[in-house]
């Protein structure tokens, strides 16, 4: 048995057109995944998958990252395989293509499994990856526009507290993107973004963060999504994997997970989804939208929803 599957983000779609384009979105990177899977490995499915959600400037991941409180771009990602505990991750990077390629590499190229800042550039550039701007025109006015609304009402974001600001800004929250996936051996996690929007200088969420937005050892894989620093609180990629090692499939250890959220941080904070190394998915959430898609054997095309 094997399985994909992929999310866009855990918040708020307040576009209604948006939705459609979305699910387009993750069907598409969770087929160029599944594709990989068929024929290859479950790190390779990965891998593609969220690069095809990086290269797509509607996700906040790669190309279309949203932009910190300066107005730069800092990105996170990571990815990790279930049956050796490998794992590779960069932190606050900027000037590349696809963070997850660049994590992978870390994985394999070094005996380290997080490169941040200025180090994970130089990395990435000995490597070979060239410079890139993943801004886009409508990330900058949304940046510009979020900021004017900010600071019109005397706020900023160093002193504001992030779950407060999402209330009343829900799109400072936006589609993270991730995979997990089994290939019948192994199963691998990865996450990519550029984390919330009008973040402070150097903040890191929980993408990077083995344990806190990806995690995957021999029973399951896990990637996270919603606001980072809940998710590193709670360990919550680690603990959902955890609460399949205890019994539950991919989909129950997906909604514990959440409940433990829900629990602690309340609702609007996280989203997760899951592969367990029986080939189960799961994929829950406390927020209004989590765009996901996935694929098992016996599908015919992908199951994709919000
Ligand atoms: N988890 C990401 C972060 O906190 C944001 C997101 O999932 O939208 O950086």
């Amino acid at each position: 048995m094997v399985a994909i599957i992929v999310h866009g983000g855990a918040g708020t779609i307040r576009k209604e057109e948006r939705i459609s384009q979305v699910i387009d979105g993750v069907k598409e990177a969770v087929l160029a995944g599944w594709h990989e899977l068929r024929g290859g490995s479950a790190l390779d499915a990965v891998e593609e998958a969220v690069k095809v959600l990086e290269d797509n400037p509607l996700f906040n991941a790669g190309t279309g990252s949203v932009l910190t409180l300066g107005g730069k771009v800092e990105m996170d990602a990571a990815i990790m395989r279930g049956k050796t505990l490998e794992a590779g991750a960069v932190a606050g990077i900027w000037g590349v293509k696809n963070p997850i390629s660049v994590a992978r590499k870390v994985m394999e190229k070094t005996d380290h499994v997080l490169l941040i800042g200025e180090g994970a550039v130089k990395f990435a550039r000995l490597l070979g990856f060239s410079g890139y701007d993943p801004r886009t025109e409508e990330r900058l006015n949304q940046w510009e526009e979020l900021r004017r609304r900010l600071l019109e009402k005397g706020e900023t974001r160093h002193w504001r507290k992030l779950n407060e600001l999402i209330k009343e800004y829900p799109e400072v929250l936006r589609s993270t993107v991730g995979a997990v996936a089994f290939d019948g051996e192994e199963v691998v996690a990865g996450t990519s973004t550029g984390g919330v929007f009008l973040k402070m200088f150097g903040r890191v969420g929980d993408t990077p963060i083995i344990g806190g937005g990806t995690y995957a050892n021999e029973v399951a894989g896990a990637s996270c999504t919603g606001l980072g620093e809940v998710a590193i609180k709670l360990a919550l990629a680690k603990s959902a994997t955890d609460f399949v090692r205890l019994g539950m499939d991919a989909q129950a250890a997906s909604e514990a997970a959440i409940n433990l959220a829900t629990k602690y941080f309340g609702k609007d904070t996280m989203g997760i989804i899951m592969v367990d190394s029986k080939g189960n998915v799961g994929f829950a959430k406390n927020t209004r939208h989590m765009s996901y898609a996935f694929m098992r054997d016996g599908m015919e095309k992908p199951e994709a929803g919000v």
